[in-house]
C-alpha cells in the first residue's frame, strides 16, 4: 500500500474518502478552490493546497494544477472521488504520467464507456442487452426526429457525454421533438462540452437497477449485488436502497452476470457501476432488463453496498490500486438486511426544487440505530453557487426494509437546517409514502406524487411566522433592557420605542408588519402583564414567564435561540436581520418589516420576473410591448448546469426586458417587467 494520497474533489466525498485513508494510515492531501478555503475537508486533510478559482473549471477540472500539486506533496496516489475528473481518462493518463497511482480503472476503460453511445456498441457486441435506440453519429436534427419516428414515441433524448441526469429530456410526441432536442444539446455543450445526443426507447414503468462491480489488477471481477435507485426527479437520484425490492433471485443472478460480463469487456479494475433500467411494470423479470451506461468511479450511493455488505469500498478502491487483489471474492460476498440513502439538498421543492444557497446558519443532523451521516459542511458553511448543493447523504441499515425507512424517517425528522432550503420534509414525506413503502414504484413516482409529497407551494406556517415575531421583539426588548437610553436601533416596528416594555394592558394590540418568506404579512402585538404576545393569522404566541421562588414570577427576557421557551416541536435561529423558525422540518424565515430597507424590493413580486438564482441567460423569448399569457416562457436560466424555465407570473403585457442571451445574472436580478392584465384595468 502506498503511504499517500491526495484527493481530487471537495464536500462529503472528499470527507469520506480521507476517512478511510486514515483509518488504513495514509498522509492525506487536500486541494481547495477559492470557495473552499474553509471546508471540512481542507481541515480534515493533513495538507492542503490552492488550486484557483471557486468556478470548478478553473480549479477543480484543471489536470494540471492537480498534477503540479500532487508532484509538490509527494502524493503517492491521488483518488478522484465522483464527478469533477473522475470520469476522464486524459486524468488518469497524466496520473500515470507524472509517476502517480489514479485510484481508478485503467484509462482505457474510462474511454470506453466514456460515451454512452460507444458503451453501448461495445455492451452490444458483448452480448449485453442494451435499451432500443439510435446511437450512432448522425446527428442532423431531421434525422434524428425520424429515428425518434422509427424508435416509437415516448422516447428520450440523452447526451452521449452525459452524467447526472443533465442534457436528457423525455418527448412523448413529435411534435415537442425539436424543442427537447435543441434544448438537450444546449444543456450538454454547457455541461459536457460534447452536444451530441442518442435517442432511446422511454422503458415505461422504469426501474433504475444498477449492479456494483469490482476488479483487480489480477483480472479478478466481482459484483457487490443491486442497488434500486428507481426514486428520482429530473432523472437523477433522490433515494436508492439495497437490495431491490422485490428482485427474483434469478434476476440477481442475470444482471450479476451481465455486469461482471461488461466489467470483462473493458479490461476493467476498481470499483465501477453497471447501470440498467427495468420494466417494472409487472413486478421485476429477469428478461426485461437493459444497460444503460457504466459509471467508471466511485457512486454518490455507494453507502447502501457497505451497509448490506458490511465492506468499505474506499478501502477495496485504496487496495486495487495499491495492486493487492480483491479483498473477497464472489463466494464470500452475502446481503445483510436492508440500507437506504436519503440526499439532503439546499434546494426548494415548494419552488420547483430551485437550488438554494447561503450560509448553514443551523445543522445538526437527527440520530436513530444504524444511520450513518456523510457530508462535507457543518454549521457556518456555505452552500455556494458554484458546485452540487448536496448537504449531506442520510444512510440507514436495518434488518428489513421497514426499518430501515422507519430509522431514515427518524433521522430525517430530527434534523435541523436554517439558512438555505431544504427537501429535508419532502425526504421525510418519501420514506412514508404509502406506494414507496409497499415496493410498488417506479422512476416516475415522485412526479405523479408531488403534491402528496408536499413538494407544491404550501400555505405560511402561521404558528412558526408569529414565533419569529415574538423572538424578533424579545430580542429589540432585550437590546432595550441593557441600554434604556439607546432607542435608535429599535426596529420601525416602534412599539417599544418612547415607553418601550412599559406598555400595558390597556393599550390596544398594535399591528406589526412582517416579512414572512419574502411576502409581507401583517401581524398584532399586545402586551399581557408586560409581556408580548403576538398573533398572525389567528395563532398567538407568547412568552412564558418563569417562576422564581419566592421572589415570584421572575420576567425574564430569555436568551435567543433557548428553546425552552417555546413549544417543543419549534427551533429558533436568530441571526442579524432576521430569524428562521424551524417547525416539522419547515423553515419559516421572519424579518420586521423595514419600509426604507431597499432589499425588500422584491416585494412587489407581482409582474416581475426575477432571477431566482445565479445564473447565465440561456434564452429570452420576450421583448417589449409583447403581449404573453400566464404561464408563457420568458427566459430559460442556465444554473448548476441544467436549464430552468421562467415563466410569466400572470397574463398581461412585457414592459420591459432587463436581460440577453450569454448574460450572466445575480440571484433577484430582475429579468423582465409584465404589466398584468388586472392592473391595467384598475
Ligand atoms: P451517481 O449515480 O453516482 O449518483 P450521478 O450521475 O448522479 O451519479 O453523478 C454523481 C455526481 O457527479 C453528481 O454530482 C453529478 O453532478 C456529477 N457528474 C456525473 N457525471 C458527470 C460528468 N460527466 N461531468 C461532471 N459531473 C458529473
Ligand atoms: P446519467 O448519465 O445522467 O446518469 P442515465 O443514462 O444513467 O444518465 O439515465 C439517468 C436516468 O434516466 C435513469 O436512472 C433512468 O431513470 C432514466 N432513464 C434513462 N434511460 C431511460 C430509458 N431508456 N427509459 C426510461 N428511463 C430512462
Ligand atoms: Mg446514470
Amino acid at each position: 500500500m502506498f503511504s499517500s494520497v491526495l484527493i481530487a474533489n471537495r464536500g462529503e466525498i472528499a470527507v469520506r474518502v480521507m476517512k478511510t485513508a486514515k483509518r488504513l494510515g495514509l498522509r492525506t492531501i487536500a486541494v481547495y478552490s477559492e470557495a473552499d478555503a474553509g471546508a471540512m475537508h481542507v481541515r480534515m486533510a493533513d495538507e492542503a493546497y490552492p488550486i484557483g478559482p471557486a468556478a470548478a473549471r478553473e480549479s477543480y477540472l484543471v489536470i494540471e494544477k492537480i498534477i503540479a500539486v500532487a508532484k509538490q506533496a509527494g502524493a503517492e496516489a491521488i483518488h478522484p472521488g465522483y464527478g469533477f475528473l473522475s470520469e476522464r481518462a486524459e486524468f488518469a493518463e497524466a496520473c500515470a504520467e507524472a509517476g502517480i497511482v489514479f485510484v481508478g480503472p485503467p484509462a482505457s476503460a474510462i474511454r470506453a464507456m466514456g460515451l454512452k453511445d460507444g458503451a453501448k456498441a461495445l455492451m452490444q457486441k458483448a452480448g449485453v442487452p442494451v435499451v432500443p435506440g439510435y446511437h450512432g453519429a448522425n446527428q442532423d436534427p431531421k434525422f434524428l426526429k425520424e429515428k425518434a419516428y422509427e424508435v416509437g414515441y415516448p422516447v428520450l433524448i440523452k447526451a452521449v457525454a452525459g452524467g447526472g441526469g443533465k442534457g436528457m429530456k423525455r418527448v412523448d410526441k413529435a411534435m415537442d421533438f425539436d424543442e427537447a432536442l435543441a434544448s438537450a444539446q444546449r444543456e450538454a455543450q454547457g455541461a459536457f462540452g460534447d452536444p451530441r445526443v442518442l435517442i432511446e426507447k422511454y422503458v415505461l414503468s422504469p426501474r433504475h437497477i444498477e449492479i456494483q462491480v469490482f476488479g483487480d489488477t489480477q483480472g479478478n471481477v466481482v459484483h457487490l449485488f443491486e442497488r434500486d435507485c428507481s426514486l428520482q426527479r429530473r432523472h437523477q437520484k433522490v433515494i436508492e436502497e439495497a437490495p431491490a425490492p422485490g428482485m427474483p433471485a434469478a434476476m440477481r443472478e442475470a444482471m450479476g452476470r451481465a455486469a461482471v460480463e461488461a466489467a470483462k469487456a473493458v479490461g476493467y479494475v476498481g470499483a465501477g457501476t453497471v447501470e440498467f433500467i427495468a420494466d417494472g411494470s409487472n413486478g421485476l423479470d429477469p428478461t426485461k432488463f437493459w444497460f444503460m451506461e457504466m459509471n467508471t468511479r466511485l457512486q454518490v450511493e455507494h453507502p447502501v453496498t457497505e451497509a448490506i455488505t458490511g465492506q468499505d469500498l474506499v478501502e477495496w478502491q485504496l487496495r486495487v490500486a495499491a495492486g493487492e487483489p480483491l479483498p473477497l471474492m464472489q463466494d464470500s460476498l452475502a446481503i445483510h438486511g436492508h440500507a437506504v440513502e436519503a440526499r439532503l439538498y439546499a434546494e426548494d421543492p415548494e419552488k420547483g426544487f430551485l437550488p438554494s444557497t447561503g450560509t448553514l446558519h443551523a445543522l445538526e443532523f437527527g440520530s436513530a440505530e444504524g444511520v450513518r451521516i456523510d457530508t462535507g459542511v457543518e454549521e457556518g458553511a456555505e452552500v455556494s453557487p458554484y458546485y452540487d448543493p448536496m448537504i449531506a447523504k442520510v444512510i440507514a441499515h436495518g434488518a428489513t426494509r421497514d426499518e430501515a425507512l422507519d430509522r431514515l424517517g427518524q433521522a430525517l425528522a430530527g434534523t435541523v437546517v436554517a439558512g438555505p432550503r431544504t427537501n429535508v420534509t419532502f425526504l421525510k414525506a418519501l420514506t412514508e409514502a404509502e406506494g414507496f413503502r409497499a415496493g410498488d414504484f417506479d422512476t416516475g413516482f415522485i412526479d405523479r406524487n408531488v403534491e402528496a409529497l408536499g413538494a407544491v407551494p404550501q400555505p405560511m406556517d402561521a404558528k412558526a411566522a408569529a414565533v419569529g415575531g415574538l423572538a424578533i421583539l424579545q430580542r429589540q426588548m432585550q437590546r432595550l433592557w441593557r441600554n434604556p437610553s439607546h432607542t435608535d436601533g429599535l426596529s420601525p416596528w416602534s412599539i417599544m420605542s418612547a415607553d418601550g416594555f412599559a406598555l400595558s394592558e390597556s393599550r390596544p394590540a398594535q399591528r406589526i408588519d412582517m416579512v414572512i418568506d419574502g411576502e409581507r404579512v401583517p401581524g398584532l402585538v399586545q402586551f399581557v402583564e408586560g409581556l408580548p404576545v403576538v398573533e398572525v393569522d389567528g395563532e398567538r404566541v407568547s412568552i412564558l414567564r418563569q417562576w422564581r421562588g419566592y421572589t415570584g414570577y421572575l420576567e425574564t427576557f430569555v436568551h435567543d435561540n433557548d428553546p425552552r421557551h417555546y413549544p417543543p416541536d419549534v427551533k429558533i435561529v436568530s441571526v442579524p436581520g432576521r430569524v428562521f423558525v424551524i417547525r416539522n422540518g419547515r423553515q419559516t424565515e421572519v424579518r420586521a418589516f423595514d419600509p426604507l430597507d431597499v432589499d425588500l424590493d422584491h416585494l412587489d413580486g407581482g409582474g416581475s420576473v426575477k432571477a431566482p438564482m445565479h445564473g447565465k441567460v440561456v434564452q429570452v423569448f420576450v421583448e417589449a410591448g409583447q403581449q404573453v399569457a400566464k404561464g408563457d416562457r420568458v427566459a430559460v436560466i442556465e444554473a448548476m448546469k441544467m436549464e430552468h424555465t421562467l415563466l410569466a407570473p400572470s397574463d398581461g403585457v412585457v414592459t420591459s426586458v432587463s436581460v440577453t442571451a450569454g448574460e450572466q445574472v445575480a440571484e433577484g436580478a430582475p429579468v423582465a417587467a409584465i404589466e398584468a392584465a388586472q392592473d391595467k384595468a384598475a
